[in-house]
């Protein structure tokens, strides 16, 4: 048994960072950049006014006051979109709208609201302002030729603003895993089938693709496929041939008919490891095909039980499809704490996630430990919505202990 740090480390230290493509600006949200980009054009692209107003020559205004005001001619409308026909000179000024280019002459904007009509359709202004005043100048964001985003660098929406606003219609990205899942057991039947005497429901197979799909890497899914080596050995290096990683449920544990680790060993891949000080979960297996010139392949034996392969899925193998996908390290993440309503027993060589309603109490948390828990208690995970981390080293929580949690999305 190793420790759930330590696997973590040989996760990442096997886990290659994949290889790039390029796809639409649009689709490029949560990916992360293979190359610096820089600015084709500084942003603004022309000065332009950031207020409604009246575009006007602060040098007009010098003398403005609320007892002697200053009436200036306006000569025209400039409406975002469209360009000023003239130039403002002294005396003068424009009507301008939020984003309309500064017309030539005019050095400042003032909003609308600090202003009155005056007398003949002019308009009247009660004090001075500043040159430059409301003004967005062309370049005062972003220079042209700047680096825009760094390599590595995880796309967000205001990243995705930025570029679209270069006119950056494809960015070369990390490419997305891909990852086969398949469900073994000979109990098994499809969820959308009746089981008959003895047997249940896949329950994996939606759970694990359906976190999959939320995380936004492409899944397949392999079905089930039946306790028996030659069929697991068939499907699975088919799989093998098109997947980066395989994600396989059940057998990985001392039954009579686990052949998990046996057909992947068959298959070529390097057992890196097998069990983990976790509950649930320490039958987890890792293993790697490692051939020169290709980035390995991962291959996870998560364990059949549906609470155990779920978390193991969202402890170990997520961390491993963002090592690929080139992030910086940042799941899974217990930066939450909250004080244990209540004791709870737990394996001292072991670290426990615990399933927990989570609630807000005296400025912090309150961790209600559900009980019973089990890794087949599918009623009572769907009734957590957090869930915490019990160190290894203790042999249980106690009443007022500060945990570290998460919540259970
Ligand atoms: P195993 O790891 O194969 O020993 O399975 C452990 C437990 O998890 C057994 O009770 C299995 O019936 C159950 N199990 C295995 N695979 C699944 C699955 N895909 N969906 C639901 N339960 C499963
Ligand atoms: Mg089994």
């Amino acid at each position: 048994m190793i420790s759930p740090d330590e696997a973590l480390q040989l996760i990442d230290d096997l886990a290659p960072v994949l290889g790039a493509e390029t796809i639409p600006l649009f689709r490029s949200v949560d990916r992360v950049l293979a190359a610096d980009i820089r600015a084709r054009t500084a942003l603004p692209l022309f000065d332009n006014s950031a207020m409604d107003g009246f575009a006007l020559r602060a040098a007009d205004l010098k003398d403005a006051t609320p007892q002697n005001p200053v009436e200036l001619t306006v000569l025209e409308t400039v409406r975002a979109g469209a360009t000023a026909r003239l130039e403002v000179k002294p005396g003068e000024a424009a009507r301008i709208m939020t984003g309309a280019p500064l017309p030539r002459g005019a050095d400042s904007v003032v909003m609308v609201e600090a202003t009155e009509a005056g007398a003949d359709g002019k308009v009247r202004l009660a004090g001075a302002t500043r040159a430059r005043s409301h003004v967005r100048e062309r370049g005062e964001d972003v220079a042209e030729g700047s680096v825009l985003l760094e390599k590595g660098a995880l796309l967000r929406p205001y990243d995705v603003a930025l570029l679209a606003a270069q006119g950056i219609v494809e960015v070369p990205v990390i490419r997305l895993p891909r990852v086969a899942v398949l469900a073994t057991g000979d109990e098994l039947v499809d969820h959308r089938e009746e089981p008959g005497e003895g047997r249940i429901r896949n329950s994996n197979g939606p759970a694990l693709l359906a976190a999959l799909s939320r995380w936004g890497v492409p899944a397949e899914d392999l079905g089930i496929a039946p306790d028996e080596p030659a069929a697991l050995r068939a499907v699975l290096s088919a799989a093998l041939a098109r997947a980066d990683v395989l994600v396989v449920t059940g057998g990985v544990s001392v039954g009579d008919f686990d052949c998990t680790k046996s057909v992947f060993a068959d298959l070529g891949l390097r057992e890196v490891f097998w069990k983990v000080a976790i509950k649930p979960g320490k039958p987890l297996y890792f293993g790697a095909l490692e051939a020169p010139g290709a980035p390995a392949k991962l291959a996870f034996g998560l364990p059949g039980n549906p609470i155990a392969a779920l978390v193991c899925l969202e402890e170990f193998v997520r961390p491993a499809l963002e090592k690929l996908q080139g992030y910086a390290p940042k799941h899974p993440s217990y930066h939450l704490s909250g004080a244990a309503d209540n004791d709870y027993p737990k394996p001292a060589d072991r670290r426990q996630y615990l399933f927990c309603r989570a609630r807000p109490s005296a400025g912090g948390y309150a961790l209600e430990i559900i009980r019973p828990q089990g890794s087949a208690m599918l009623g009572m995970a769907s009734r957590a919505n957090a869930l915490a981390l019990a160190p290894a080293g203790a042999d249980r929580v106690r009443r007022g202990d500060v945990l570290g949690f998460r919540w259970l999305k």
